[in-house]
């Protein structure tokens, strides 16, 4: 007898059952992997070998159940864009099982693009390979930035066509959750008022992510906070390195804290804290700065669904307590942030000064439409005396003396020298990210069957801080005449 190729342990499928539906992936013409993620597939202890093989393409396509898999779509609901809808669900994805890595943590391994479900709405259930890869490519250098994320295990071609705007190249994407559970998932039971079901969730939750609390007084409001401290730290990490996730609906944000759906996200290029990218964020409410208000909000929503779990024989003082809770988010994020920026400004020590000194670096690139990511790479270089990679990228000239002045004597009150601070930046603020122009061009490369660009993009940013020969391009700012960049959802 073989092993099986996963040890599958389907919790999600055993404990809730009403909370999706049993089914399995279309039949497409020609599996076969265009990525596979190697280091990925031996942190799960998964046989990388064996998957990266034409078997493992059928896997990843949802055409061939393996061994111990419960395929299934999760229902959930969502508010987008502020409205609310009572349905949505996996439209496009299934959730193949769950396996626990050699740490003991629990993953969930999920398809995204295998077909049509009971939720896809007029959706045709597909997904096509740009977008695929895209997710894979930024989901991997959110990892290597060390923010919390789902991972890409594999991305595979269907040898389908599919009609987007013309037809397209169809893909599959397999990726690695620390579970799919959502603001949205509670929504959808709490909007039916299902509260024993909200509750299971709850519970589940609990289980699944803090097992301390299982068994804790009033461990529905701890759980709560808990998901509050996750996503305040996870909103701050996501500005710090200047990304736009572009879609943060309620049945976006994760009750683990790692960041779901890179569908039109972008990281900055210029510093703007209006900067939109997505094609259809009209008012802007998912800009950039925009985004720990948001997350707020959508923790509200969760707050709502949870309510009547937090205090059942007085809601009024339910809403009092998680209110209390929801106040804390602006001083959590603001406190991340600042222990962050604090970080990228070479300063270990704390100094009353300090969150001035980062806001005014930030209100000069914003002026200058200065790159973001080169600003913090240029000031490593004037913490040692060369000041004219960071003055090229500001106009204002006196202005970014001053701020050097001031900066200049703040970091006298740190312990380590100017070498040292210099390399401590660099090792916290990256030098290669997935720039908007990059990542277009490895994309349309990959669209036309050469994978080599995004081959070479991947290896780029899943290394972010050591600069490399070889890798000169990818440092630099989008060129003049790639213009204004536009993202697109659901592709
Ligand atoms: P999003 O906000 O893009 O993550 O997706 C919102 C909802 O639309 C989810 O329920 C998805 O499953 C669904 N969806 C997105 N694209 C498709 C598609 N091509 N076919 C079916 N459902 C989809
Ligand atoms: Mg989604
Ligand atoms: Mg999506």
């Amino acid at each position: 007898m073989t092993k099986p190729l996963f040890q599958f342990d389907n919790t999600y499928a055993r404990e809730l059952p009403g909370f999706y539906v049993d089914w399995k992936g279309a039949e497409v013409p020609q599996p076969e992997l265009a990525l596979f993620n190697q280091d990925l597939a031996a942190s799960l202890g998964l046989n990388g070998a064996e998957l990266e093989t034409e078997a493992g393409a059928r896997i990843f396509a949802g055409v061939d159940s393996p061994e111990g898999a419960a395929p299934l779509a999760q229902v959930y609901a969502g508010h987008q864009f502020g409205g609310f809808s009572p349905q949505l669900g996996d439209g496009r994805a299934l959730l193949i099982g769950e396996i626990v890595d050699p740490e003991g943590q629990r993953r969930d391994i999920q398809l995204k693009g295998s077909g049509r479900t009971p939720f896809s709405r007029g959706g045709d259930g597909k997904a096509v390979l740009g977008p695929v890869l895209r997710e894979y490519v930024i989901g991997e250098a959110m990892h290597a930035l060390g923010i919390p994320t789902t991972r890409a295990l594999a991305a595979v071609t269907t040898g389908e066509r599919v009609y987007r705007e013309g037809p397209k190249p169809g893909a599959v994407l397999a990726r690695v959750a620390a579970s799919h559970l959502r603001i949205g998932t509670f929504q959808y039971f709490a909007a039916r008022q299902e509260t024993d079901k909200v509750r299971q969730l709850a519970d589940y939750a609990i289980h699944r992510h803090d097992p301390d609390l299982v068994s804790a007084d009033g461990k529905y409001l701890k759980f709560f906070s808990r998901v509050i401290e996750r996503q305040a730290a996870l909103v701050a990490n996501w500005v710090l390195v200047g990304f736009v996730h572009g879609v943060m609906n309620t049945d976006n944000t994760t009750i683990s804290g790692e960041t779901i759906d890179y569908g039109p996200c972008a990281f900055l290029d210029a510093y703007d804290p209006a900067a939109v990218f997505s094609s259809i964020d009209h008012g802007g409410r998912y800009a950039f700065g925009r985004q720990p208000v948001i997350l707020q909000w959508n923790l509200a929503r969760l707050a709502e669904a949870i309510l009547a779990l937090i205090n059942p024989d007085d809601l009024d003082k339910a809403v009092e307590q998680v209110t209390e809770e929801l106040n804390r988010f602006p001083d959590l994020y603001r406190a991340q942030w600042l222990n962050g920026m604090r970080q990228k400004l070479g300063l270990k020590s704390e100094d009353a000064a300090d969150q001035k000194l980062a806001e005014d670096l930030l209100a000069l690139m914003a002026d200058s439409g200065a790159d973001y990511t080169l600003v913090f790479r240029t000031l490593a270089d004037a913490a040692t005396g060369n000041s004219q990679g960071l003055k090229a990228q500001i106009s204002d000239l006196a202005a970014i003396e001053e701020w050097l002045a001031r900066w200049t004597d703040r970091l006298s009150l740190e312990e380590a020298g100017p070498d040292v601070i210099a390399t401590q930046m660099n090792a916290v603020n990256p030098l290669y990210i997935p720039r908007n122009h990059l990542v277009e061009y490895a994309l349309e490369q990959a669209e036309a069957g050469d994978l080599a660009p995004v081959r070479k993009l991947l290896e780029a940013v899943t290394a972010p801080y050591e600069a490399r020969d070889g890798f000169e391009d990818f440092t630099q700012p989008a060129p003049e005449n790639f213009g204004p960049y536009t993202t697109y959802c659901g592709t």
